[in-house]
């Protein structure tokens, strides 16, 4: 029976490694997502199975709330709010991590005037790892209750700089970690040793905040990656606290990939992370830059669906180019009808994603397999630009920074530098918005200006339904 429990936890090792894998390609995604569900299955059946003979009361108490909370989530939520409650997700995450560790130290009872310390009760538990466990989940927790509320508009996404903000935090994580580590080791009453525990959780959830809050709201998906990393270590560290290897290896999991994540996002963006994390995004914006209000712009071209139906007509390649107001106007399925409009006419039709496009790593693709879009016809950056240039019309459905030029052609602009998709080239450029309004990084397009630019004030599904209805009649 010895072999049982560990077995259990290396198939659930070995699944959710199997389940990343299957993530790493939009065709066996579900697969991996269903591989990861069952190595956590497995995970907690194994980890019951070790405690023994517990009550079950609480565990069954929590597992209805928890389950019945995510999935009342789960079905509610819209597809453009799925950051926000990610953020929250990660958040809870840093939550348990800390409350596990913080219970395990409560729990060590160290009798009064025993001369003992922490350390020595829980000679299971390394004392630096329940410290970590409570540092890192606390401030994931307030990092991300604060990223959520700049997600969702409950405070402003601006960047908030206060002065000398980066010697403070140094303070904050050192205090937390040095008062932590030192109580383990040093303390033998027990009050004390509750006392600074409360200190060690309220000084890293001060942090959590402090780190947050000068990042602007259109790196906060960097920094939600960063946190979902964040939430992986404290679970890890937290493995180590519960003496249990496949919270351990899984938290490990979560903490690197998440900080893969975070990488190629920076990349896409071409920001350093530092930059994300210090810079304030717009703040280093020279004169060159421009706001993006609509007095901005000179001539711009208005079309109608009917019109943008009759260039299509003759089109013998599409490139459709997704961005947040797809997902905003739910128009995926409008998107995937008009494609099969066109394939009926014998076009060739390919979508072009951007790695940020929309508000969360791959929003884009996420929405366009709800419509069925075959995988084969997405592609990334790096395969779409090449064939922009021999592309009839781009169909640009509610994108806008990830397809600016300015990010190639103007030094001044705070997305300078930006890679992103070169829709210019494409013999004519059909762009779907409904105003003339900015996207997420508040700044002039001057796309919309370009001679081949037709531009279509609509919201998204409509103007597709529109352009399907007018194709169908001709
Ligand atoms: P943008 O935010 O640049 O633009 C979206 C556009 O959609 C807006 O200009 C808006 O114009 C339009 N829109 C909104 N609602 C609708 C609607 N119902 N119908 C039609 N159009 C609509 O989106 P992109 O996807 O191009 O760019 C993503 C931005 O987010 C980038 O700045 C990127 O850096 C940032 N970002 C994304 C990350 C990610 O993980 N995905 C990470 C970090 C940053 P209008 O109001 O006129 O309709």
């Amino acid at each position: 029976m010895s072999f049982l429990v560990p077995t259990l936890y290396l198939l659930s090792a070995v699944l959710f490694i199997l389940g990343l894998k299957g993530l790493t390609r939009v065709k066996s995604a579900r697969r991996g997502n269903a591989l990861a569900s069952l190595a956590m299955l497995i995970a907690v059946l194994a980890t019951l199975v070790e405690m023994g003979v517990v009550n079950y009361t609480f565990i069954l108490i929590g597992l209805a709330v928890g389950g019945l909370v995510g999935a009342v989530a789960a079905v509610k939520v819209e597809m453009t709010s799925m950051p926000e409650m990610v953020a929250l997700f990660n958040g809870s995450g840093g939550g348990a991590s800390a409350l596990v560790a913080s219970s395990v130290l409560w729990g060590s009872v160290i009798e009064p005037g025993s001369g003992q310390t922490a350390v020595a009760v829980l000679a299971h538990a390394p004392g630096v790892t329940t410290v970590l466990s409570m540092l890192i989940g606390a401030l994931t927790l307030s990092g991300s209750v604060v990223a959520y509320a700049k997600l969702a508009g409950k405070m402003s996404g601006n960047p908030i700089l206060l002065p000398g903000r980066h010697v403070l935090n140094g303070l904050l994580l050192a205090g937390s970690l040095g008062l932590g580590v030192w109580a383990m080791f040093s303390v033998s009453d027990p009050a004390t040793l509750s006392m600074v525990a409360v200190l060690v959780l309220v000084l890293s959830l001060i942090l959590g905040v402090m780190l947050v809050i000068p990042i602007g709201g259109a790196d906060m998906p960097v920094v939600i990656s960063l946190l979902n990393s964040y939430s992986g270590l404290a679970a890890s560290a937290t493995g180590f606290v519960l003496q249990n290897n496949v919270l351990i290896i899984s938290g490990a999991l979560v903490g690197a990939s998440g900080l893969i994540l975070t990488q190629i996002m920076c990349v896409a963006m071409n920001r350093t992370l530092a930059n994300v994390l210090f810079g304030g995004f717009g703040m280093e914006a020279d004169a060159g830059a421009t706001s993006g209000a609509a007095a901005e712009y000179g001539v711009v071209r208005s079309f109608s669906a009917e019109e943008a139906a009759l260039v299509l007509e003759n089109a013998e390649s599409v490139m459709f180019v997704p961005g947040y107001g797809l997902a905003v106007a739910q128009a995926q399925h409008a998107v995937r009808e008009l494609a099969n409009q066109m394939e009926k006419r014998g076009t060739k039709v390919a979508y072009a994603i951007h790695p940020v496009a929309g508000r969360m790593p791959g929003h884009m693709n996420v929405l366009l397999a709800e419509a069925d879009v075959p995988y084969e016809q997405l592609l990334e950056m790096d395969n779409a630009n090449p064939e922009f240039r021999n592309t009839d019309v781009a169909i640009i459905v509610g994108a806008n920074d990830v397809v600016n030029p300015a990010a190639e052609k103007a030094p001044g602009s705070p997305i300078y530098g930006m890679p992103v998709l070169e829709v210019w080239n494409a013999a004519t450029v059909i762009m779907i918005k409904r105003s003339l309004s900015p996207g997420f990084a508040g700044i002039k397009n001057e796309l919309f200006e370009y001679e081949n630019t037709m531009m279509l004030f609509e919201d998204a599904k409509k103007a597709v339904q529109g352009i399907v209805t007018e194709m169908k009649e001709l």
